[in-house]
């Protein structure tokens, strides 16, 4: 539910292991790929995902790229591959709406699917959030936005569900991790109020946040108190391999996996949050199929089988296949027979 395709596997280190050194590192490179070069990278990486059987991608491009390259190569991806994988296109300004053009990001807002921001980008965090709900409502589209994405208890998050006046979708929300109980419950009743969800990239906030010396805090979102409060939660893969993110090769059990392991929470509905959770957020109906070499549900929540087939309305569209044996044996029928996977 949440992705940044134009710079997948742009391989640069990031010494401090933080935001702030991703975002100089990739805006330093970022003009140097054409509009050609954006648009390959889009596809390949999209084509990554639904290998692993990812078949909606929300795609947040950076408004700041010069004459809005990542926008306009989104968009031309999108068309592209409509036939094997959904895009919906975010115009995200990763550098600030003011500290970029505004005027490019109107025009990409109008060319965009979804009305995207990164308040804390710019100096006036607010007159940031009132112009983005300004345009979404006249443009009448939703907002996704980055927000309170830092090891603080910043409250970005209310502002905007106040003033906005289309939909919202808070996109990382690490900041409620630190939350008193009861700030917690005052902005969940307001996401709540709001129509709001909530999508929660672990991946990178677990790697992103926390510092680099002990105790190493993780923040990220409380996303089983927010399900458990009735919230639309969706994980987002967000960055595959590149300074935002040095792992990851676009599997959204991966994903599911780091959540269900920071939660300690490995019940079988947690699949909602790769399946039902990310097509009401998305908006459109699934009707793709992976077929799975497991017997169950609990198999391939806990040790993330190779995906047999993924099937797009009706067609494959992607296989893997591979012999599985341990000397003479079959691994996964020994571990069926172990751990009783059969009875569940
Ligand atoms: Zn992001």
């Amino acid at each position: 539910m949440h992705s940044h395709l134009e710079n997948a596997f742009i391989k640069i280190e990031n010494e401090s292991n933080t935001l702030e050194e991703a975002v100089e590192k990739w805006s330093k490179i970022r003009d140097s790929l054409s509009l050609q070069e954006l648009k390959e990278r889009i596809i390949k990486a999209a084509l990554i995902e639904l290998f692993y059987g990812t078949t909606h991608i929300r795609v947040h491009a950076d408004t700041c790229s010069k004459n809005l390259k990542s926008v306009k190569a989104s968009i031309l991806a999108k068309e592209e591959l409509k036939e094997y994988v959904d895009l919906q296109i975010v115009a995200f300004p990763e550098q600030g709406i003011f500290n970029c053009s505004e005027e490019e990001f109107k025009e990409a807002c109008k060319i965009a699917d979804i009305i995207g921001g990164k308040p804390e980008a710019d100096e006036d965090r607010e007159k940031h959030m009132r112009l983005i709900s300004d345009i979404a409502y006249k443009l009448n589209k939703r907002i996704d936005v980055h927000i309170d994405q830092h090891d603080d208890k910043s409250k970005d998050s209310e502002f905007i569900l106040k003033i906005a006046k289309t939909k919202v979708a808070l996109s990382h929300l690490t900041a409620l991790h630190y939350y008193s109980e009861e700030e917690a419950k005052e902005l969940i009743s307001l996401i709540k109020e709001k129509n709001a969800s909530v999508i929660s990239s672990p991946l990178t906030a677990f790697y992103l946040n926390g510092g680099n010396s002990y105790p190493m805090y993780r923040g990220v979102t409380r996303i089983k108190y927010l399900i458990n409060s009735g919230i639309n939660v969706s994980l987002g893969h967000d960055d595959i391999q590149n300074p935002f993110y040095p792992a990851g090769n676009g599997d959204m059990l991966q994903v599911l996996w780091i959540a269900m392991n920071i939660e300690k929470e490995f019940s079988p509905k947690m699949i909602e949050l790769i399946t039902v959770n990310a097509e009401k957020e998305f908006g459109n109906k699934n009707t793709d199929y992976i077929i799975f070499d497991a017997e169950n549900l609990e198999e391939v929540m806990f040790t993330l089988p190779s995906r047999r087939e993924v099937i797009r309305n009706g067609k494959v569209v992607a296989k893997s296949s591979q012999e599985t044996k341990v000397l003479d044996l079959n691994p996964f029928e020994i571990m069926r027979k172990l751990s009783n996977f059969h009875q569940l």
